[in-house]
């Protein structure tokens, strides 16, 4: 019997997952290669313990070389071309064929779409970028202090505010907190929209620690000369750090495919099954327009239901019910403590959230979410 062909493009949250469970559900009767341009996967959430020096880069890489799976080849190169309607993939390595083509490449950062970011700022969504945080803030000598958000689609959307309440905890520590402000600048009008609770338990903790809280509000440009940054609507804001949340875009070889129709057009997926207008090509994680929330929970989910489509495609089997779009997200609280929010985007009229208070509890379970996924993935 033929295998079915999968190639799987971004050996991130997405990638991984899919990956895994095919590979555990049909073993070598699959045919998976998985390609990323990276040696080694590091959780969106390990940015922060890298910027605020609680854990260094090295020890947050998972290296793909640990990587065995029966049926799964992975290759590290990078993707220069998709050919949808072929199903084709050109990389440095050679060319592939798939008869499954899966696009989890996640999004790039669009850093040039906000004037004076890097030369005035910082942003910390990258790797480097968190590490350049950190020896930044070793030297930090107080003064006002902005988390900015530059752009409406942005990765873990509690994270700007994680952020904010992180570097308080780190300014006090350092006995920096009375000579600085923190301000939050995000374009939301509360914290989590689909949660109201989770959005007023963060609400209430900014106003107990003296975070300012400026939604609805956008960040445009800074002026590094006048160290003043520059909202959308034309307000000002003075700085003596920004640490910023790039503009997102879609990665420009999904652009160039014809899958996505511009830059900040994510890729437009049938919501029930992730499959793109191209039959046989789906698109998961944060690169698709499905309309949840950019977080590795929601790329995971996306990335289960694709899954269980290609299982139940070579066993002859129905397909899987449709995707829900839920996702539990943990949120550090600073002093200690992660809070919970679980999230549910598409079953209902329109997303609903439930909230758990932070707690010691939840900062074991967010470890054990780390570590439970790095044991099956690796
Ligand atoms: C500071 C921060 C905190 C976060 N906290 C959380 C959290 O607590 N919980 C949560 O669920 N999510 C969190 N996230 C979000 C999470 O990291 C992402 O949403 C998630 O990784 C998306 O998964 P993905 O598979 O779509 O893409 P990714 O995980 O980004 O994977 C995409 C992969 O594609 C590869 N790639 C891209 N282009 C190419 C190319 N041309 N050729 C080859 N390979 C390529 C990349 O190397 C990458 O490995 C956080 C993110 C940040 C930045």
């Amino acid at each position: 019997m033929t295998k079915t062909r999968v190639v799987v493009l971004g050996a991130g949250f997405g990638g991984l997952e899919l990956t895994t469970m095919v590979s555990d559900a049909l073993g070598e009767a699959a045919d998976i290669v998985l390609i990323d341009k990276s040696d080694a996967f590091v959780f969106g959430f390990s940015k922060l313990e890298v910027m605020f020096g609680r854990q260094p880069a090295a020890a947050v890489r998972h290296p793909y070389r640990t990587i065995a799976k029966p049926g799964v080849r992975l290759v590290q190169t990078t993707v220069r071309a998709i050919d949808p309607a072929a199903k084709r993939v050109t990389t440095d390595a050679g060319t592939f064929e798939a008869d499954v083509l899966v696009v989890a490449l996640g999004a790039d950062y669009d850093l040039a779409a906000t004037p004076g970011l890097l030369e005035g700022g910082n942003e910390f969504y990258s790797v480097p970028g968190a590490e350049r945080v950190r020896d930044v803030l070793a030297t930090f000598q107080g003064g006002p202090a902005i988390v900015g958000v530059c752009g409406k689609s942005f990765k873990c959307p509690p994270a700007p505010s994680e952020t904010s309440l992180l570097l308080h905890d780190f300014l006090t520590a350092r006995g920096l907190r009375e000579r600085s402000e923190i301000s939050l600048v995000m374009p939301f009008g509360t914290p989590i929209p689909p949660s109201p609770d989770t959005s007023k338990a963060i609400l209430q903790t900014f106003a107990e620690r003296g975070i300012r809280f400026v939604g609805d509000a956008m960040i445009a440009s800074l002026d590094p000369a006048r160290k003043v940054a520059i909202l959308a609507d034309g307000r000002e804001m003075p700085y003596a750090l920004f640490l910023g949340v790039p503009v997102h875009r879609v990665p420009q070889v999904v652009v160039d495919s014809g899958l996505a129709s511009g830059p900040y057009d994510w890729v437009p997926v049938n919501k029930q099954t992730l499959e793109t207008k191209v039959p046989g090509v789906y698109a998961v994680g944060d690169v698709n327009g499905v309309g949840t929330p950019k977080a590795g929970v929601f790329a995971e989910g996306s990335a289960r239901v694709v899954a269980a489509a290609i299982i139940a495609g070579v066993r002859g089997e129905p397909g899987p019910g449709p995707y829900r779009g839920l996702g539990s997200c943990y949120i550090e609280f600073g002093h200690g403590q992660v809070g919970r929010v679980d999230v549910e985007f598409l079953a209902g009229p329109k997303p609903t959230g439930t909230f758990q208070a932070p707690s010691e509890a939840l900062v074991a379970e967010k470890t054990a979410f780390g570590s439970t996924r790095v044991a099956r993935w690796f």
